[in-house]
């Protein structure tokens, strides 16, 4: 198969795809999503699973009704399916259902920090998302893996703190693909140094998960994932929910992090008999809706192939940068043209504010793009070239200042006349900036205003 995303059927898939949005002049165009590293739009097969389900919902392990009985049988083959999915093992691994990967990796700190061991020391990176940084901050005694001046990670430097802290190292804290420069890390290679010095991994599959295939690989190799995180809504389907993968063996001696029904076997007065797990850790009642549409986005993207899932992708992504690369002062911060990566490219058109170019895309072309710092804002005052002073300082001073970069992100449904508006809008921007930036400039005052006055609760658009 040739992956030419211009005749792309997989569009008929997505609901909304040809969704008409108004432009500043009050034309309508068909929307563009190119912001597809936030959250991506819903599959039609995950809408008609939910239809057909709905009948059937019910209360999940609580009642004795034929069905609850149903819901709670759907509920637990979920489980199955996702790991059939990541090729996580069936026997030694379970499967956490939380509501996104940020409360996965806040379940799995909270985990870690009552286990007695004295590995103490977690080895985050430099590229990661706040949700892969912050929860191990006030548990354990955090150090970050160095980057290059590319972005990549940097495995020497991986390998020197794992050497430096000397068997401490309880885990190697990494994400699978970066949701600002969508590079790729080797996370098999990473497994295999985290083991060789007693660590163990969790991958955030937040951005990988979605895009390419994935393989936790057998628990007797050293390239062996220990733990993953992921979320629903990345992955076309809504309703709230995410995964928390890892061996079962780690959840047993432990608290769960959310207590209540749902979690326990008995209670006295004076006693508690945790579940199993999964169960110990899905207090309260679980969310099979979020469920069901996470199961059936794994069938559709598996019939599609995450393999043809990810070419697509990148096919989109070499169409864009090849056509990029000649706008006039366009600056990208990754490296766009070595390594692994997904479909997502950092840039800004030098001359207009970050905060701008995105109001102008979506009032000129109906384009829709995130702007900001991607809630990884380490990694981005670094590509930026910013030190933590400087951004220190910056966030005192005027908002309207504040650095930051715009980012397009595709899915495997965009196509390349997406691209070219996109292109051509950008073109048309760089070659009048004055008009734009003063057409632009008065819509993000009154939406200052508007914050001023408490209508809007952001600051500055930190953008996640
Ligand atoms: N990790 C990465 C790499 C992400 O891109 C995101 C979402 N932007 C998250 C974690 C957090 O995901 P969620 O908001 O679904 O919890």
């Amino acid at each position: 198969m040739r992956y030419d995303p211009t005749n792309n059927n997989l569009r008929n898939l997505i609901i909304g795809a040809e969704q008409k949005v108004p432009l500043s002049d009050g034309k309508e165009v068909t929307a563009i999503n190119f912001d597809n590293a936030a959250t991506t739009p819903i599959l039609y097969s995950v809408l008609k699973e939910i239809n057909q389900f709905a009948p059937w919902y019910s209360s999940v392990h609580r009642g004795a009704g034929y069905k609850s009985k149903v819901s709670s049988d759907i509920y637990e083959q979920g489980r199955e399916v996702v790991q059939s999915f990541v090729n996580s093992d069936k026997e030694k691994d379970i499967v956490i259902f939380t509501k996104n990967t940020t409360e996965s990796i806040n379940m799995l700190s909270f985990i870690l920090s009552q286990q007695k061991y004295h590995q103490k020391v977690i080895l985050s990176t430099s590229m990661e998302h706040a949700a892969n940084d912050l929860p191990w901050r006030d548990k354990f005694k955090v150090d970050y893996v160095e980057i290059d001046k590319q972005g990549r990670l940097s495995i020497e430097d991986l390998e020197d703190k794992l050497i430096r802290y000397r068997g401490s190292v309880k885990l190697v804290s990494v994400t699978g693909a970066s949701n600002v420069t969508g590079y790729l890390n080797p996370i098999h290679k990473i497994a295999a140094l985290a083991h060789k010095y007693d660590a163990k991994i969790l991958v955030d599959g937040a951005q990988l998960v979605p895009h390419t295939t994935v393989d936790m690989k057998a628990f007797d190799t050293v390239e062996h994932i220990d733990y993953l995180a992921f979320s629903s809504h990345k992955m076309y389907a809504p309703f709230g929910s995410g995964v928390l993968i890892g061996p079962k063996d780690d959840f047993m001696e432990t608290n769960p992090f959310l207590q209540g029904g749902g979690a326990i076997r008995l209670v006295t007065p004076g006693r508690v008999q945790w579940d199993e797990p999964a169960g110990k850790e899905e207090a309260g009642t679980p969310n099979i809706m979020g469920v069901v549409a996470l199961t059936a986005a794994i069938k559709t993207l598996q019939s599609v192939g995450m393999d043809t899932i990810y070419k697509l992708e990148k096919a989109l992504y070499d169409y864009a940068i090849s056509h990029m690369k000649n706008i006039p002062d366009i600056k990208f911060y990754s490296d766009p043209f070595k390594g692994d990566t997904i479909s997502v490219i950092p840039f800004n058109l030098l001359g207009i504010h970050h905060d701008i170019l995105p109001l102008i895309l979506s009032g000129e072309a109906g384009i829709a793009v995130r702007n900001g710092f991607f809630c990884t804002h380490p990694y981005c005052e670094r590509l930026l070239g910013l030190s933590e002073n400087d951004t220190l300082q910056k966030y005192e001073e005027d908002d309207a200042l504040f650095p930051g970069m715009v980012r397009v992100s595709f899915g495997f449904y965009n196509n390349y006349k997406e691209i070219d508006r996109f292109i051509n809008i950008q073109n048309i921007i760089a070659e009048d900036k004055e008009y734009y930036l003063s057409k632009y400039s008065k819509v993000l005052s009154l939406t200052q205003i508007n914050k001023e006055v408490g209508r809007c609760t952001n600051r500055t658009n930190f953008g996640c």
